[in-house]
């Protein structure tokens, strides 16, 4: 395949965007190689500006869970648009989309939007401050919880790929309200609450994480968290950014059967459109400005375009009882394939998978946190990253991002990536 085109626009960003991207991660910097440039793309497929088709195993990082220029959520961003972009006022379709949301999501009563993952993050942890009048968080090493301030400890994500996980311009001030945790290491966190007694407002959590590849919770760990926040008066957030209205119609809390506190989404939720949204039982919405002291707000939030979209993403979530049924038969299907190709190769390795969220780590030895994530092969990955794009399949250009499923992918899809694997593996 060639990328001359995808080349020359990137030297031409490069001149007047820091990097030519965004968003750091897109830069290609940890596989090498310049970044691809798309012209558009349609159900499973993007296509680039040399005329290259390729398979995406990303779907705009998580959002695109139905696959591309899906139909209904085009047609009622176009329907809207003729109608107003933006009024900074009250619409109906904003109760509509809430009450949908509520209704989907276990254990919510209200939901605020905002316009991305880090907004609605960013927000719950003021909200669980606010709420509980303590400065504390508890963040887990890998996780990523968008760009704000707290979060920027140890994140995973572009924040790890670029090997710089305290980023200058976070105070030492802010740093250290966030205590950070071990990923699915139980103990570590009843020694921080033990440490810091009454201090800590919550605990903030990717219930599957997906930013460090993918790592499920161990059994019982998330319910080890629900019970050390009860006994310490402390708030559970789940950061459902991306496990939210993927995983299940309800996401992580209906399928562990836990309650979080707080749940932020971001992703799905806006169709593709740059919407985030935060939701918890009334007791603790009702702290949010105007009705209570928290405050938080947005010229854009709530945006008609965004809400339309999302408003039809989840009402096709919603309808369709087999959807998830089907990601997690896809994704199945697709992991098993994976794993006959790397045997066969002889390549040491793991796969993670919770439903159709999945990632390949070039390591024989379980991948559960951050400092098993950082053991993977990175120079395989990078033979591998660039093979699967030959072969005209996109996988994120990063060892510690997770392939996100899309139900537009066909069988035939996923079959010619499990032989290009099989190629692929057999030069690694
Ligand atoms: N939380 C999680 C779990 C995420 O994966 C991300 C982004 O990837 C965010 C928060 C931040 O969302 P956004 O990029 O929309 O700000």
């Amino acid at each position: 395949m060639l990328y001359q085109r995808s080349s020359q626009l990137f030297a031409e960003a490069e001149k007047v965007i820091p990097g030519g991207v965004n968003s750091p991660v897109r830069a290609f910097k940890s596989v090498g190689g310049t970044p691809i440039f798309v012209k558009e793309a349609k159900g499973a497929y993007l296509y680039d500006e040399d005329g290259n088709r390729l398979i995406d195993y990303i779907n705009s990082w998580g959002p695109m869970i139905l696959g591309h220029a899906y139909e209904p959520v085009v047609n009622a961003v176009i329907e809207k648009a003729k109608k107003g972009t933006s009024f900074g006022m009250p619409t109906q379709l904003e109760t509509e989309i809430a009450a949908l949301a509520v209704s989907m999501v276990p254990n919510i009563d209200k939901i605020r939007f905002v316009n991305s993952g880090t907004e609605a993050c960013m927000s719950a942890i003021r909200l669980a401050r606010g709420y509980t009048g303590r400065d504390k968080i508890i963040k887990f090493a890998g996780c990523y919880h968008g760009h704000s301030d707290s979060f920027l400890i140890q994140a995973g994500s572009g924040a790890v790929t670029f090997g710089s996980p305290n980023s200058p311009g976070v105070t030492q001030g802010t740093a250290k309200d966030t205590l950070l945790a071990t990923y699915n290491d139980l103990q570590n966190v009843k020694d921080l609450f033990e440490a810091n007694k009454d201090q800590i407002a919550a605990i903030i959590i990717e219930p599957v994480a997906g930013n460090m590849g993918c790592i499920p919770p161990a059994e019982g760990f998330l319910q080890g968290l629900r019970e050390v926040c009860d006994a310490n008066g402390s708030l559970l957030i789940f950061d459902e950014v991306m496990t939210g209205f993927r995983l299940a119609k309800g996401g992580a809390q209906e399928l562990f059967d836990i309650k979080a506190d707080i749940v932020a989404f971001g992703k799905v939720i806006g169709g593709g459109l740059p919407v985030g949204a935060f939701a918890a039982r009334n007791e603790i919405m009702n702290y949010l400005a105007p009705v209570g002291p928290v405050y938080q707000a947005g010229t854009l939030s709530g945006n008609p375009l965004a809400m339309a979209a999302g408003l039809e993403m989840l009402k096709a979530l919603n309808d369709d009882t087999d959807v998830f049924k089907r990601l997690e038969e896809k994704t199945a299907y697709l992991e098993k394939g994976i794993r006959e190709k790397l045997t066969e190769a002889g390549l040491d390795y793991t796969i993670n998978r919770r439903g159709s969220m999945i990632s390949v780590h070039f390591d024989a030895n379980p991948v559960t946190d951050f400092k098993t994530a950082s053991n993977g092969d990175n120079d395989t990955f990078k033979k591998f990253f660039h093979g699967l794009l030959k072969e005209g399949i996109y996988i994120a250009p990063s060892a510690y991002e997770t392939w996100f499923i899309t139900d537009a992918l066909s069988y035939e899809d996923l079959d010619f990536t499990i032989n290009s694997i099989g190629k692929v593996a057999k030069d690694l």
